[in-house]
């Protein structure tokens, strides 16, 4: 829905809090501007030169932009445009000057009362994001095509707002949460666009379809808490903790909740733990560090997820060709397990192309990724054995 509102509308009951920088309430008290655990106003920041652009846009008669706004049981949040309404706001209540062509300050009581109530008078084009679930659904999809980037989860607290998102919101949204500080060593993304909050709601639903995001906070719309939410993200957390103590940035972003589903039942040396981290990370042949943690909760299984080095081509011509020339001396196949069997391979001698390189003693089991511990084998023997 598309409405035009005044300056002087916007900004009646504009209510700045200066110990926390930043606008908290407009329209008479009908919109929230920054929620308190929002982050600060920055178009003060050097200088105070955006918040001036903005108030010199309004006085020349130039656009500043289309404004978004949520509603909120009756009430208005803004999406789209906290900066510039505080800006506005600000410079209602005489916060700071603008300068005039000449270059003369003046604060907006100052202003010649023409100018202010051109100024006051000064349409808005705002557009409210209200109605079913599924046409807000269909209007986001749309001003997202049109350039408003959100994020899904901006998106999601829009389509769902309520109870709900507030309190979960002021949980993971919210920069002055000491808690953040840990979590961050966990997850992934940006707390202002919402990035923590979906990680929180992936977890809580054990998936990260879109689908069942929506579907658990349609579910919760109304709940005056997230306790649930909160509950089983801090579980989550202190498991990984619990388990791996040593933070590593490497951590950060691995799908926590998804392996404390899978691994939290299981029992774990936590020394032990620590000491085959600290072994895996110097190990050159693990090239893929984010792997490790996964790895461990396996049981040593999941070899695969560190992406053990392989021997390099030079290595495999040698040992390829050093162990044809044998074998067609002994007359038995080229592959070390063929020519130990009685089948028709027995005998076989294959290209290199149909042999691939495998550690003798298992990478897993101390086995070092060199020459001395190569062998080639024909590739259906090489995956019946596992390269690790
Ligand atoms: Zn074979």
């Amino acid at each position: 829905m598309r409405t035009d509102l005044t300056v002087g509308e916007i900004c009646a009951g504009f209510e700045y809090s200066a110990a926390e920088e930043k606008g908290l309430f407009g329209w008479n008290g009908k919109l929230t501007i920054q929620p308190e655990y929002q982050r600060h106003y920055l178009y003060a920041e050097s200088g105070g030169e955006r918040e001036r652009a903005v108030v010199a846009s309004i006085l020349s008669g130039y656009p500043i932009g289309l404004l978004y706004f949520n509603e909120v049981d009756g009430n208005f949040e803004v999406l789209d445009g906290q900066q510039r309404i505080t800006s506005l706001g600000r410079f209602t209540k005489n916060y700071f000057a603008v300068e005039d062509a000449q270059g003369n300050p003046h604060y907006f009581k100052s202003l010649p009362a023409a100018e202010r109530e051109k100024f006051l008078s000064t349409p808005l084009t705002i557009y409210i994001c209200a109605g079913t679930e599924s046409e807000i659904k269909a209007w986001y999809k749309t001003i997202n095509i049109a350039g408003l980037a959100l994020t899904k989860q901006e998106i999601d607290n829009a389509i769902y707002s309520g109870a709900f998102v507030t309190a979960a919101k002021a949980i993971f949204s919210n920069s002055a949460n000491s808690n953040l500080h840990l979590w961050k060593n966990f997850v992934k993304g940006n707390v202002k666009r919402q990035d923590i909050l979906r990680t929180a709601l992936e977890w809580v639903v054990k998936s990260s379809q879109d689908a069942a995001v929506e579907e658990y906070m349609s579910l919760h719309r109304h709940d005056a808490t997230a306790a649930e939410l909160e509950i089983y993200f801090e579980r989550v957390i202190a498991w990984a903790r619990e388990i791996f103590p040593d933070m590593r940035e490497e951590m950060c972003g691995l799908e926590w909740g998804r392996l404390y589903e899978t691994y939290h039942a299981n029992r774990y040396d936590v020394k032990k733990i620590s000491a085959e981290v600290e072994k895996l990370f110097a190990d050159e042949a693990v090239e893929d560090k984010r792997g490790i943690f996964e790895y461990l909760l396996s049981g040593r299984e999941l070899t695969k997820l560190l992406h053990v080095r392989l021997f390099d081509k030079n290595v495999k011509r040698t040992v390829y060709t050093r162990q044809t020339q044998a074998a067609q001396i002994a007359g038995v196949s080229n592959c070390p397990i063929c020519a130990a069997g009685k089948g028709s391979k027995a005998k076989k001698i294959w290209d290199y192309k149909e042999m691939d390189a495998d550690h003798v003693t298992a990478w897993s089991k101390g086995g070092a990724t060199d020459i001395n511990n190569c062998q080639m084998l024909c590739k259906a023997h090489n995956r019946a054995k596992g390269n690790a």
